[in-house]
């Protein structure tokens, strides 16, 4: 037997996921946003999990070039655009969309000649002040586009800061986004998971779901079980050895952790260079056996300590489940002061993946 780590991915569950939110929005078309490898999960085993979706959105030229190499047919959206003329020429030779959020790209579609001619996605900025050309240059630049022989057809777009907090909501970037393009008869595309799930109003014509694929809920307040997300990853490891603490003992670097009483704890396979977040304190969730206990101690770089003193049956080899199917990522992001995306997004590559 090799070290008992590994994350199992669940493909039934991305599709559920999937399904789910088109289920909220049947008049729209959802890319799967499978940026960052699926976030995480495996880019092709992702996709073959979508495999009839409506489209991709990822930003990875090599990623796209995969996809469409392995067969998938359906549009793919380059979210951060061409980033040279070269890979505006392999965007069109792979029949690739792609954003265009700032003038050089604009530049190079109108002084170029291309093997056909590409769908865009003209992204303007409402308020999040990261990519897109000013919402006020809406009409200007659709024109452009418009006239340009390489480009075959214009989606208006843009991307909220606040979708995820329901105190702060949408609204200002969805009017300065409405006024800027009314009068453009062209089709939009303005929502993430968070606005799908909370703004039906931003259910046009293109939805960009990424995180709600995975399992993991956007907002703070409500969990995926309340949005009737399945957990598309679990962590799980096993234990691999026990100690017997006295009151005063301490557990890991730096000691942080100090026993109370007497303890049994038991260290699992798992650590830092797994993906686990070093910065998770005691108390962090964690199941061994299916009950749920803690973490004790510094997470150090390939192992981790977790209280075994209520759980007499459990000891070296006992299963863990450090998030998944049964222990939300978004708990265990929480505890560690960080969100299910990051997480999801840093299983290291040494920890072998299985699909289930
Ligand atoms: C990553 C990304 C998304 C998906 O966001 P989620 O919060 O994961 O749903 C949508 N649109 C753009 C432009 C993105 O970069």
């Amino acid at each position: 037997m090799t070290r008992p780590i590994e994350a199992l991915i669940h493909p039934h569950a991305i599709r559920h996921n999937y399904l789910n939110i088109k289920a909220l929005a049947p008049d729209s078309r959802a890319f799967a946003v499978v940026k960052a490898n699926a976030y995480g999960h495996g880019l092709l085993r992702t996709a073959q999990a979508l495999h009839d979706a409506d489209g991709f959105a990822i930003l990875e030229m090599a990623g796209a070039i995969a996809l469409r190499e392995a067969g998938f047919t359906q549009p793919i959206l380059l979210l951060e655009g061409v980033f040279s003329p070269e890979e505006l020429q392999l965007a069109a030779r792979h029949d690739l969309w792609l954003a265009v959020h700032e003038p050089r790209t604009l530049e190079w579609l109108e002084n170029c000649a291309l093997a056909r001619p590409v769908t865009v996605f003209l992204k303007l900025n409402t308020g999040m002040n990261r990519l897109g050309f000013p919402a006020a240059q809406a009409a200007a630049i659709a024109a452009r586009l418009q006239a340009c022989a390489n480009v075959a057809g214009v989606t208006l777009m843009t991307h909220f800061a606040t979708a995820d907090d329901p105190a702060r909501g949408i609204a200002a970037q969805l009017a300065c986004f409405d006024t800027a393009v009314a009068g453009l008869a062209l089709p939009h595309s303005v929502a993430n998971s968070a606005a799908t799930v909370a703004y039906p109003e931003t259910r046009r014509d293109w939805l960009r779901p990424g995180i709600v694929l995975y399992g993991s809920s956007p907002f703070e307040t409500r969990s995926a079980t309340q949005l009737g997300l399945q957990a598309a990853m679990t962590l799980r490891s096993r234990v691999i050895g026990t100690q017997q603490l006295r009151t005063g003992d301490t557990v890991g670097y730096g000691a942080t952790f100090a026993a109370e009483q007497a303890m049994t704890i038991g260290i699992v396979a798992c650590g830092y260079a797994d993906g686990y977040p070093r910065h998770a304190p005691t108390g962090t969730p964690i199941l061994v056996d299916g009950v749920r206990t803690r973490l004790l101690g510094r997470v150090s770089m390939d192992m981790l300590a977790v209280d075994l003193t209520a759980l007499p049956q459990s000891g070296i080899g006992s299963e863990v489940e450090l998030w998944g199917a049964n222990l939300s990522i978004d708990e265990v992001a929480a505890a560690a002061g960080t969100i299910g995306y990051e997480l999801m997004c840093a299983i290291a590559p040494r920890v072998p993946v299985i699909t289930v």
